[in-house]
């Protein structure tokens, strides 16, 4: 095989399995996936893909539940040489009117109950539409059922485009991030290398795999290390608990932690044959990290990355894991944190952006050449939208994204020292501080704080306990207590919803 058939993921991923009876995959259910099912399965939807039509460079836009032949479809699309799309399976069908007419993929997967609706949105483009359930049935299994499970991996360089994610798009469009062969499988084999995964380790798969997290950090991962997963549709602290005795690894988002800490059955002794937690794609709150070291023995290992860049940094396996640090960069991976006015790099123990360069780093926005030119520095690094710092001892630390920085009489709030402040009040769980428009200061700062059931927080005692703690512009001007923050499906708040359910509170009456 030349060089170029050897960048293709699915090659670099399968070419060297030796034992094709190894476990890949059990589901909830009790199904078991060998590497050589998966191998041939991929190799039965291949040949669908191409007889639908599908060739080298099409998109092939997938809204479908999570299951194997989810990931079969993937895998399928990856060695077909066709870059997949994965779409939240929340999105309604006025979103994927958007992606679609962006992404013009050739093929559209949905669930059955939505083809219909999306026929004429798939027909603007000229795509086909194909079905897959949560059950793993549809016309598309149908079809690799009756298919050749022999498929030549289509050859591709290490810049051709594997997959396309769209961000979640807070604000503004959101942009379809392109991921090439390279970014996917350099940031995998890190990964395996950095946290030990062997072919002896069993994953708790419990996470989403139309987002970067679920899909590639834990499935390229467990795949390249010829480990195992045990697939679950969603979070169950239940079953968790009860696979921890016999499974090796979680990756979780911060919910996860949070809500296991919440099941009375989480102990030392039932995770006793876990070796490594792994959080991110939030912030996980020191109080949560502190409190699963008390109770399980473990220290969390939180590391930090976005669809647009793969995983940056990781605290180490066997350092210490610092609460509230996201780590050091990966090997392969620079980070710089610079003034973002300027672009100068500042020293440590600075706060600025957060900027990063490496094999990681995915080729540009979709379609959108201007916006992935303003993104990128002229020496190749780009510039996350993540402010932070690189401390004494080289951890990095978040400090929020920089559009939730708050500017307030013309000084810059950084949110997160002010949440840390109120984190650590008693009877607080968690706080989401905000900037809302207010008449003479510009922004106001603004707290929204969840705290235990029947602790006695209120807006004066808070204001009470960071006076003299924290400068005055940094005071919150109002202080909420709500049952619980909006977040979204990776366990992000979702400080835009806040801003907007707070936006009159300062108006001038
Ligand atoms: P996404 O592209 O959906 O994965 O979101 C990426 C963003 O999530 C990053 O730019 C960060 O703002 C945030 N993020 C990811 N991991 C962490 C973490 N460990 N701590 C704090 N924020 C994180």
């Amino acid at each position: 095989m030349n060089q170029a058939a050897n960048a293709n993921l699915f090659s670099l991923l399968f070419d060297g399995v030796d034992d094709p009876k190894r476990l890949a995959i059990e589901t909830h259910d009790g199904a078991l996936i060998s590497y050589g099912d998966l191998i041939a399965r991929a190799g039965q939807m291949a040949n669908v893909l191409v007889a639908r039509g599908v060739k080298p460079g099409d998109r092939v836009a997938v809204q479908v539940e999570k299951s194997v032949a989810n990931i079969v479809l993937y895998l399928a699309t990856v060695r077909a040489g066709a870059v997949y799309l994965p779409l939240n399976t929340a999105y309604t069908l006025n979103e994927l009117d958007y992606f679609i007419g962006d992404a013009e993929p050739s093929l559209v997967v949905c669930d059955p109950s939505k083809a219909e609706g999306l026929a004429p949105i798939a027909a603007k483009v000229n795509a086909k539409v194909e079905t897959l359930g949560p059950d793993g049935k549809g016309s598309l299994t149908e079809a690799a059922e009756k298919a050749s499970s022999e498929f030549t991996t289509v050859p591709r360089s290490s810049d051709d485009l594997a997959a396309i994610l769209y961000t979640s798009g807070t604000t503004g469009r959101s942009k379809g991030a392109m991921l090439t062969h390279d970014n996917l499988a350099s940031n995998s084999l890190s990964l395996v290398d950095y946290w030990r995964f062997t072919d002896k380790d069993v994953l708790i798969h419990a996470l989403p795999i139309y987002h970067t997290h679920g899909l590639f950090v834990a499935t390229n991962v467990t795949l390249f290390a010829r480990a195992s997963m045990i697939f679950l549709p969603k979070l169950d602290p239940d079953l968790i608990i009860k696979l921890m005795a016999r499974a090796t690894v979680l990756m979780g988002v911060p919910t996860f932690y949070t809500r296991l800490l919440q099941n009375p059955a989480l102990s030392r002794d039932t995770t006793k044959h876990m070796r490594l937690f792994i959080s991110g794609s939030a912030p996980l709150l020191a109080d949560t990290h502190r409190e699963w070291s008390a109770r399980t023995g473990h220290a969390v290992l939180e590391r930090y990355g976005m669809t647009e860049t793969n995983m940056n940094t990781s605290n180490p396996y066997d350092g210490e894991r610092v609460p509230g640090a996201v780590g050091f960069p990966l090997p392969g991976v620079s980070v710089r944190v610079t003034d973002p006015e300027t672009g100068k790099e500042l020293p440590r123990e600075e706060i600025g952006m957060i900027e990063v360069k490496g094999s990681n780093v995915f080729k540009g926005y979709w379609r959108m050449p201007e916006k992935t030119k303003s993104e990128f520095r002229p020496d190749g690094f780009f510039i996350t939208g993540d402010l932070g710092k690189i401390d004494g001892k080289g951890y990095v630390h978040i400090l929020g994204r920089g559009k939730d920085l708050v500017i307030s009489g013309g000084f810059n709030v950084y949110p997160k020292e002010i949440e840390s402040e109120i984190d650590a009040m008693p009877g607080v769980i968690e706080s989401a501080v905000i900037g809302v428009p207010h008449a003479d200061f510009g922004e106001g700062v603004t707290a929204v704080l969840v705290c235990n059931k029947g602790a006695d927080v209120t807006e004066a005692g808070v204001l009470k306990a960071l006076d003299g703690r924290l400068a005055k512009f940094k005071m919150p001007k109002r202080v909420f207590v709500v049952d619980e923050l909006p977040r979204n499906t990776m366990g992000k708040v979702q400080k835009n919803i806040l801003r907007d359910t707070y936006k009159d509170i300062y108006a001038k009456k």
